[in-house]
């Protein structure tokens, strides 16, 4: 028998106040749990549903302290937390998830090479930090590549397709400022991700496949039907990285498919991912659900059941001009709103799921004749 260390009441710390924050919190909520947020923005959306706010920036030693001072367990929303800070914490306080995990994804070359290791398929790549690596990568690989910063890169942010020579001034400025790694750009049939949370025991849950397109390379609609045609496939290729990384929590593995339909992995999210927004209404328990329970120890749900197929758009600020008149006209549409105070161009403002029954596949089309 396990015994019930975070009694009702127990609060719940998260590292990052953004979306995830607030709808980590949310769950822990609902579940009857208090939960602490540290963030530099004190108007964030996470602040707003919190018992505890400590204003200071993810990396400040002091701040984390006084997080861990309110909190019973820790937990984190987005993997740029230093893994170092991450570490003094980790010492003296209960953090599931430790922070090795987070020292691994952080960086993408050692992220690719962990993945590699364990036997899952990854993109041909190499490391980059210098002209002569420009120019060997495009030999050894062939064009075109991506070039994309080893730390800190999101929605695109930090990458640069080479496709030939007048590209090439810019790679080699990009070299010269930062490490890379350089991958065969590949041509995309499709891009799917699969979100699955374990616990501290080792149970692990996974949600369905997850079909997703990117605009400008930031996620634009997750779509999630009864079954997929891959589901075998990933599910094994996420059981090879598990053998090789530890998780515990909610995490997500993006993948590439080529024309060849060829499966490859791309990243791994060791937290709650955009593209399991939809399991909120769609699915028995929510991508975060699942990381409360699964960073309290608590045993998970044999699996998980999707009571309806589901598209999920994100609301970027240009989008969210463009809709918010039409909100009050569509209660099929499951509006979220993060409430972050300012509105900008290609921020996520929010997201909408669409549950795609009989009644709403109508409005499917309508939303992407909108969106265009
Ligand atoms: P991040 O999500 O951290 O910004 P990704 O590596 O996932 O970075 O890249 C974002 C998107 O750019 C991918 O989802 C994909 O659409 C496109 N992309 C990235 N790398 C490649 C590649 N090697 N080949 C083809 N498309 C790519
Ligand atoms: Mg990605």
């Amino acid at each position: 028998m396990t015994l019930n260390k975070f009694p009702l009441g127990s609060t719940i710390g998260i590292v990052g106040g953004g979306q995830l924050g607030k709808m980590i919190a949310q769950s822990a909520q609902r579940m009857g749990y208090k939960v602490a947020i540290l963030d530099p923005d004190d108007t964030c959306p996470a602040r707003y549903v919190a018992h505890h706010f400590v204003h200071a920036p993810y990396n400040d030693i002091d701040g984390l302290k006084q997080l861990s001072n309110h909190s019973d367990v820790i937990t984190y929303e987005f993997e740029n937390i230093n893994a170092e800070a991450l570490k003094v914490i980790a010492e003296e306080n209960h953090v599931p998830q430790g922070y090795e995990t987070v020292n691994i994804l952080q960086n993408r070359l050692s992220e690719k090479e962990a993945i590699a290791q364990s036997g899952a398929v990854v993109v041909p790549y190499l490391r980059v930090e210098c002209r002569e690596d420009v120019d060997r990568a495009i030999r050894e690989i062939g064009l075109p590549i991506v070039l994309k910063t080893v730390f800190g890169g999101y929605d695109g942010k930090g990458q640069l397709v080479v496709t030939d020579e007048s590209h090439l001034d810019e790679a080699y400025k990009m070299a010269e400022d930062n490490v890379l790694v350089a991958e065969k750009r590949i041509e995309l049939d499709r891009e799917i991700s699969i979100t699955a949370s374990r616990n501290l025991q080792g149970e692990v849950v996974y949600f369905p496949v997850q079909e997703n397109v990117h605009r400008n390379q930031i996620l634009f609609s997750t779509t999630v039907r009864k079954s997929h045609a891959y589901t075998e496939a990933a599910i094994s290729e996420v059981e090879k990285i598990l053998s090789k990384i530890h998780f515990v929590g909610t995490f997500t593995v993006e993948f590439f498919i080529d024309k060849a339909g060829k499966l490859y992995v791309n990243e791994i999210a060791p937290r709650p991912h955009n593209s399991g927004h939809y399991s909120i209404e769609a699915c028995d328990y929510s991508q975060f659900d699942t990381h409360v329970l699964s960073v309290l120890g608590f045993t998970l749900p044999k699996s998980i059941r999707l009571h309806s197929e589901a598209v999920m758009y994100n609301l970027l600020g240009q989008d969210l001009d463009l809709m918010e008149h039409l909100f009050p006209e569509h209660p099929e549409w499951h509006v979220h709103v993060y409430g972050k105070a300012t509105r900008k161009e290609n921020r996520k403002m929010g997201h909408i799921t669409l549950l795609l029954d009989d009644n709403t596949d109508t409005y499917y089309p309508i939303y992407e004749e909108l969106m265009r």
